[in-house]
Order: C-alpha cells, then structure tokens, then sequence
C-alpha cells in the first residue's frame, strides 16, 4: 500500500462498543436476548411519536431541513433563549465532533475525567490534538483538579452530568466554582445526555449560564429519555458566535427527516418523559434494594442505568450473563475493572436479571 495515511489517524485506538443482541443470540444459541449494555431506553419512544414517524415515511424523497428550524424554534420556545444559540447533531456525538473540529489544533489539548464517554477523546484526537486525563475521585468527577490541569494548550474542558460510566452528578456549587474558576478562552462543554433523569431538585439550571459565559456549550439529546437513540438526534446550546464556528464544520444535511418530525413531535407534549423518570426511578430502587440486601457494591445513581461492583471474577459473572441472555457493559471496556454497567429495563426484564445475576454473582463466590 503506497497510499499515506496521517499518522495521528494510525494512532487512534478503537472504539468497542456494546455487543448487539444478534451477535449474542448466533453466538450463544438463545431465541431472546436482552441488552442493557448501552443505556439506550427499553421503554422505547412516546406512541405519538412513532405515529408521527409513521406519518411522515411518504415525504422521505425530499432532503430535510439543513436549518432544522422548527425544532430549534421549538427549542428556543421551551428553554428561553435564541434559536441562534442552537444547534442540531445527528446524535450529541457529531456535536462533540464539530467541537473539536472547530476549536482544536494540532497540539492542542483537552481535558477530560478519566473515565469518561470516549466520544471526546475520539474527536479530539482526530483533529491531532492531546487528551489530559483526570482520575475520578471516588467515582465523581474531580472539579479542583479538572481545573488545576488547564495548561496554555488547553482549548476545551469536557464534562458530563450525570457522569457515565459511573452515575454521579455534580452539585450547582461545583458548576459554579468551575465556571468561575476558568479562564473565558477555555471551552466548557457540559455533556447532559442523562439530564431527563434528574430530580428537579437535583438539577443545575445551566441555561441560565449561557446569557453569562460565552464560553459553555451545554449538550442534549433525544437518545436516551426520549427513546430515539436509532435516529440519531441531539442539540448543543451556547453563545451564538460559538454556535456558528460549528455551523461552518456542520456537514449542510446533518440531521435526517425522521428523526426532526419525531423531536419535534416529541417536544410538543412532556408528560412521557415525566411518566419513563418516574418508572426509572422505581427501577432504580428495585436494584438498591436487592444490591443492599445482598451487599453488593454499587454507585448511587443519577442516570438509567447503575455501576456494580463485580470484583475479581467480573468476567465469569459477564460471561454467564451472556449465556443467559443479557448483555451488560463490562466496567474493563470502559475503564472500570471489577465493575459492570447496567442500563435499567423493563419491570419484568429488571426482575429476570437480578435473579439471574445473583444466582451467578453468589456462584462465583462461593468457592
Ligand atoms: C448516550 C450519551 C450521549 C448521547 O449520544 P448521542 O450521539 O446523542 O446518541 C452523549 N453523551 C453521553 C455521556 C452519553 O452517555
């Protein structure tokens, strides 16, 4: 081969996402198969959404809007500010991406907890940048010295609240330490996918930032409450000037027809959401209450999803678990051996994994 590919391409290291159910059922011989391996919402969309997306299917010859003007007026309606202030991602993962391609150098670096969603890091280093990494402190992500490791190559600060992989939030006093605390030519990326999730008590008004620092983007999507992860949609929200550098890198078609006719139908009526927070929360409990019962370790959770602790024979439990028909994250794929991710099912899904993973979790230690 005498074609050259650049050698920070080379370099990158590979993604390994969730295994999917087909994989698994081929693999192991199983009719079902359950995946709760990538936090993606098992109660699925609003059925007015799926109606709407069934309405639309005649019109799919025409190219979308590139402007994606009425969700984002729906957008600015809901949330207060100016539809100059928002932007469309086909998934918050392509805003993520035109970040880095709008602000990083070849040397330049960003700064992320470790660990983290890879998505930054990916991004980052593929416009040739460098990744600062900060350990978690026990399990949260560590504001003083997320701050403290700012150098003069430093060009954006990635957060995510609530964190994945573990769950943990961080407080409105620490937003606001970090906020204050950073120079205003650093970018400060809070990454809310799990945000739905919260309490209203538990929740930063973060677009409330926004009028103040020009230098935070707040990043949404409709992947995980919403139910809409296959269409691939998300928003990014910042100062107006920032939103059009990542217009001149958005690619002009980026966000198909389907998923804007479902967002916006989406947004028209909230009160699923309310009602899927409300069940993930029971959900939630159900887990606690058998983790507690049993002592096993886990992370307190703000998201849809829970980190148990799975020590040293972590890969025995994952495996079982596979021959048995679920799929869970293991903690070692993403930074965090002795652990396993779980996405939060459905009641009667929750209630066969638990079973299933204490009848393996005791077998496994009881040698
Ligand atoms: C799931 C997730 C997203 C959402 O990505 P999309 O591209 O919108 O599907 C973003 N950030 C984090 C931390 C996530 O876990």
């Amino acid at each position: 081969m005498s074609i050259k590919i650049k050698q920070w391409i080379l370099n990158m290291p590979e993604y390994i996402p969730g295994r999917t159910i087909e994989e698994i059922k081929k693999e192991y011989n199983l009719k079902v198969v359950y995946k709760l391996a990538s936090n993606e919402s098992l109660f699925g969309p609003d059925p007015g959404v799926l109606k709407e997306i069934g309405r639309n299917l005649g019109n799919i010859n025409y190219y979308p809007d590139g402007n994606c003007i009425e969700i984002r007026e729906k957008l600015g309606e809901r949330l207060n500010i100016n539809i100059k202030s928002i932007i469309i991602g086909n998934g918050t993962d392509q805003i993520i991406e035109m970040i880095c391609d709008s602000f990083i150098e070849p040397g330049d670096n960003i700064i992320i907890s470790d660990p983290t969603f890879l998505i930054y890091e990916k991004s980052a280093l593929k416009c040739n940048g460098k990744v600062l990494k900060v350990p978690l402190k026990r399990f949260h992500q560590d504001m003083e010295r997320l701050v403290g490791c700012i150098d003069n190559k430093t060009k954006v600060l990635f957060l995510t609240n609530p964190h994945n992989p573990t769950g943990s939030n961080i407080n409105s006093t620490e937003f606001g330490y970090m906020m204050e605390n950073i120079n205003k030519n650093i970018l400060v990326v809070v990454d809310e996918a799990y945000v739905d999730y919260l309490d209203e008590e538990d929740r930063i008004d973060t677009v409330s930032y926004i009028s103040e620092y020009d230098n935070l983007v707040i990043l949404r999507t409709f992947s995980k409450i919403y139910g809409l992860a296959g269409l691939r949609i998300g928003y990014g929200i910042s100062d107006g000037v920032i939103i059009s550098a990542l217009n001149k890198v958005r690619l002009p078609f980026n966000v198909n027809f389907i998923a804007q006719r479902a967002a916006i139908k989406a947004l028209e009526d909230e009160s699923y959401i309310d009602k899927i927070r409300g069940r993930i929360k029971e959900e939630k409990n159900r887990y606690y209450k058998v983790l507690n019962e049993n002592r096993i370790g886990y992370i307190k959770s703000y998201a849809n999803f829970i980190l148990i602790e799975t020590g040293k024979e972590s890969d025995v439990i994952i495996e079982k678990l596979l021959r048995g028909g679920f799929i869970v994250r293991p903690g070692k794929n993403l930074g965090l051996p002795g652990h396993i991710r779980v996405t939060m099912g459905l009641p009667d899904i929750n209630k066969m994994f638990l079973k299933k993973f204490l009848e393996i979790f005791k077998d496994a230690y009881s040698k």
